[in-house]
């Protein structure tokens, strides 16, 4: 599984539309029935609506109606000199819509590392905080 990840994710990285910073990154999710979503960073001139690329793949992966439960891993990658760990938005995002034990294998071809959300994000603010509330 994580070869794959990492082999479509790379594949990905290379369709990252980056005119700005040059940094490319190239995420792919993999469902537990076998479906693979890449996704790669947008960058855009007013910065702000930049999208990361593993942002973009697991949303392609719930547009397609899959949800938590249903992901397998997700890789995330660069071909910058340090492993492309998420940033701050996509920790949250992730932290939301990945299971806390989901595997996220990270690599730049030098370096490979494995994590999951619940290590990048400890007391991580979500929907559990809310609940009361709705
Ligand atoms: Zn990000």
């Amino acid at each position: 599984m994580k070869e794959t990840l990492l082999e479509k994710a790379f594949e990905a990285m290379n369709n990252a539309y980056v005119p700005y910073s040059n940094y490319r990154v190239g995420s792919c999710v993999l469902t537990h029935d076998g479906q693979y979503f890449i996704g790669a960073n947008v960058e855009n001139a007013s910065y702000g609506a930049t999208n990361c690329g593993e942002r973009s793949a697991i949303f392609a992966c719930y547009s397609h109606g899959y949800r938590q439960k249903d992901i397998a891993g997700i890789a995330i990658v660069t071909d910058g000199q340090l492993l492309a760990g998420p940033c701050g938005i996509c920790r949250q995002v992730l932290s939301e819509l990945l299971e806390s034990d989901t595997p996220i294998y990270l690599s730049n071809k030098k370096e490979e590392m494995t994590t999951t959300i619940a290590e990048l994000m400890p007391l991580s603010f979500g929907m559990k905080d809310l609940e009361d509330r709705m």
